[in-house]
């Protein structure tokens, strides 16, 4: 029997950034998954700052950049003519490092990821099966079978169920996977056309029966389509380009030269009813599947694997409570719940048939859309919550005080580079930051709870993303604010340290 202190079930994206982040804290992991090789297909092409941001932590984000494309501004197309352009790139400046969302297709992604775990020592077992697992008393135990039909039991101290939409994990679990499936057909194509839109720009297109959306992708002419298959195709057992309307297509007169890949899909929306049972969690499409409005997927995986993984690392290694395991239910089921519940709302309203939806989206729409988006604040809104950058955890339990309007569950506001006080964070530690001066007790203090002070010059800067002179904010490895103070106060400090184990 091979004992591990976490089993990794499934190697899509949520499974290896939780293995890198894990295996280069120390934790020991095994991770499994049934398919013989790594994703060829595209699937998930749009990676967002946030996860960027996770990236630059654990050191490969400028990797990722060069081997992607960023894309910096979005089109809004009404039968066959554009009506509104809308630049990203000045927007999100003074919000994160990455301001722009960068196209790296999943499979690549996934080799990226799996070269990052390679460095660390640790490789994707494949054509490894789980097939049962329980919990058992200070443990998990899985039941795994090879390829060659050799089973075997491996006991872990906790189970990852990163293992998609079907997962196993989850049905032995025993947990609900609520919601529906829309009656619509929809397809993701990647093509090399010819054309206006093949400009390195996202192009979103309405006509009166129908939509696409079209993503850049690296090299010259290559795109990705996203759209809906006619209603009167939705029983056909394998559609193809060809049964494609080619009518919003040809009316933004793109040539498609050459078709590299096909899909159809029916869209989903569930969510776990919950993601954790005792030492067991369920994370990734395992937990929540939704449409692909915004490409939400695959990043609010990768997420959830940042949210448990430094929790793991700091129940195993550091001895912090069990209690603090449960904050990653709390806090990633929520944002799926509101997720799901948005994208739902924007994909039904994009994909609605009928006179007065197709009078909306193209009546009201076109005057609508460029009218809010000449605001900045609208488009700096936009960006935040595509980008998932807004993403915040203030009813947490994790979550402790506020100073002004930032709140305990809040991102660390990044200072648009001056200083860049997200270089830091590459320690994937609790972080003490002031930005000001701090007491001498509060340095003495940090150094015996061997948390890492940072002290920043109080700038204008600062002033402009609402941190406040002089208040101590203790920052958790995953770059979100823990706990808040004002007024010195070393018992209150202590409490949530002792309360948390750190
Ligand atoms: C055609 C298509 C287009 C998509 N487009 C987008 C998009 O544009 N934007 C977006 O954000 N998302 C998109 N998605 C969704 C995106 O691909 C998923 O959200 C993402 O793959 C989720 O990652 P994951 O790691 O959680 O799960 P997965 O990538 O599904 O990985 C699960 C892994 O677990 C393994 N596994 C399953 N069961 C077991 C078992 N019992 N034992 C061992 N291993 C097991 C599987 O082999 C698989 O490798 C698309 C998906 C598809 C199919």
């Amino acid at each position: 029997m091979q004992k591990t202190d976490v089993l990794i079930v499934g190697a899509g994206p949520t499974g290896l950034v939780l293995a890198i982040w894990l295996s280069k804290m120390g934790v020991s992991v095994r991770i499994i998954d049934q398919a013989d090789r790594s994703g060829t297909t595209s699937r998930a092409i749009v990676l967002h700052a946030r996860n960027l941001e996770f990236y630059r932590q654990l050191g490969f984000a400028s990797l990722a950049i060069e081997r992607g494309v960023e894309f910096k501004a979005a089109n809004l197309w009404l039968h066959g003519k554009k009506f509104a352009h809308v630049p990203f790139g000045d927007l999100g400046v003074s919000i994160s490092p990455y301001p722009y969302a960068l196209i790296l297709p999943q499979d690549q992604q996934e080799e990226l990821l799996g070269e990052q775990l390679r460095l660390l020592g640790v490789e994707v077992e494949r054509s490894t099966t789980l097939f049962s697992c329980e919990n058992i008393e200070k443990g998990v135990r899985a039941r795994l079978k090879k390829a060659t039909g050799e089973e075997e039991i491996c006991e872990a101290l906790y189970l990852a169920g990163c293992d998609g939409a079907h997962s196993v994990v989850r049905e032995q679990l025993g947990v609900g996977f609520p919601g529906g499936t829309y009656e619509d057909v929809f397809y993701v194509a990647d093509l090399r056309i010819q054309g206006a839109v093949a400009d390195g720009e996202m192009h979103g297109a309405l006509d009166d029966a129908d939509f696409l959306a079209i993503f850049p992708m690296k090299g010259k002419g290559n795109v990705r389509l996203v759209g809906a298959i006619r209603p009167e195709l939705k029983q056909k057992e394998h559609v193809q380009w060809e049964d494609v309307n080619q009518k919003i297509i040809q009316r933004l007169s793109m040539k498609v030269e050459e078709v590299k890949w096909f899909s159809a899909y029916k869209v989903h929306h569930r969510v776990a009813s919950q993601f954790q049972k005792e030492r067991i969690f369920l994370l990734g499409d395992a937990a929540h599947i939704h449409s692909p409005v915004g490409g939400q997927g695959m990043n609010t995986g990768i997420g959830d694997a940042v949210n448990l993984a430094w929790k793991l690392v700091a129940v195993i290694k550091a001895h912090a409570p069990a209690a603090l395991l449960e904050t990653y239910n709390e806090e990633r089921i929520r944002f799926a719940q509101h997720l799901v519940s948005t994208t739902d709302s924007a994909f039904s309203f994009v994909s609605k048939r009928g006179r007065l939806a197709t009078q909306v989206r193209t009546q009201l729409m076109p005057l609508l859309l460029p009218f809010l988006f000449q605001f900045a604040a609208m488009r700096r809104m936009m960006f935040r919550i595509l980008s998932q950058t807004s993403i915040e955890y203030e009813p947490s339990s994790l979550s402790e005080g506020k100073a002004g309007q930032i709140k305990a569950g809040d991102r660390l506001p990044w200072l648009n580079g001056k200083p860049d006080n997200y270089e830091v964070l590459n320690t994937m530690n609790w972080q003490m930051h002031v930005y000001g001066k701090t007491a001498a007790e509060v340095q003495h203090v940090c150094k015996e709870r061997n948390i890492d002070l940072h002290v920043f010059k109080w700038s204008d800067e600062v002033k402009k993303v609402g941190l406040q002179q002089d208040t101590l904010y203790l920052i958790r490895p995953d770059g979100y604010i823990g706990w808040i103070q004002a007024q010195w106060n070393k018992n209150e400090l202590f409490s949530y340290l002792d309360k948390w184990g750190i």
